[in-house]
């Protein structure tokens, strides 16, 4: 049985070309989440996600706003997160969105979209840049997982571009993270404005453009299975606004 599901699974990546061949021993070494590929009947069968089975990226993307709103309103729902929808979701999940957004305590995704367990498959690092590693979680949850969105989300006064503005070129592990966010920089140099506010803007759209070079993320974009979108947090009034 679990070699079936993985036949499956492998079956579904190599449709996506051999770069996504990669990616395979990431979801292997993930043990039975790879059955989640196959578990969609089961988890539309759930009362949580009936909702969300049949949405389209633009839907998808329709959600988040709504649940923002709501956040913005202080009128949360705090939906998907009883005890029932603890059990439903406790052997497969089915998110409809990713979220590639900061580690900033500030910025808590299932929060501010006002989401549960099971809804939002998160990928957070400090200034939301797109190694491998995060671009390789996006796949698999585009890809394997099924949801229709993914939005890069960056945020006001992030620390971690203010860093890279300060320090520049930076060694060591927390200048893996600095030098991805160093191009956002130079590009904003050249503008008129805030630079800070400049340098979030043109990250959050380096870092989109970087997840789009994926070849899966790519082929499912253009078979509009998924939609990719940029996102800015604003800290002080909770809104996010979707960059096209
Ligand atoms: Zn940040």
């Amino acid at each position: 049985m679990i070699e079936r599901r993985k036949n499956i699974a492998r079956r579904k990546l190599l449709q996506y070309g051999t770069a996504a061949i990669g990616s395979y021993a990431v979801l292997t070494s993930m043990g039975n989440k790879i059955n989640a590929a196959e578990s969609t009947d089961k988890l539309v069968a759930s009362a949580g996600n009936k909702k969300f089975s049949n949405l389209s990226p633009d839907q998808a993307i329709s959600e988040l706003v709504q649940g923002n709103q709501r956040f913005i309103r202080q009128r949360s729902r705090n939906p998907n997160q009883s005890r029932l929808r603890l059990l439903e979701t406790s052997d497969s999940q089915s998110p409809f969105a990713c979220i590639l957004t900061c580690s900033d305590s500030r910025v808590p995704p299932e929060i501010i979209f006002d989401r549960g367990l099971g809804d939002l498959f998160v990928v957070r690092d400090a200034g939301n840049i797109a190694t491998s590693g995060e671009i390789g979680s996006l796949e698999y949850g585009a890809l394997v997982l099924g949801a229709k969105a993914v939005v890069v989300m960056g945020h006001q006064n992030c620390g971690a571009v203010k860093a890279a503005i300060e320090l520049g070129s930076t060694s060591g592990f927390i200048g893996s993270i600095i030098n991805e966010i160093l191009p956002a920089i130079q590009i904003s140099r050249s503008k008129e404005g805030d630079l800070v506010y400049n340098a979030i803007i043109a990250n959050i759209q380096l870092q989109k453009q970087k997840v789009q070079t994926s070849p899966v993320i790519s082929k499912l974009t253009k078979e509009n299975k998924i939609k990719v979108v940029g996102a800015y947090y604003n800290l002080e009034n909770g809104r996010v606004e979707i960059l096209e």
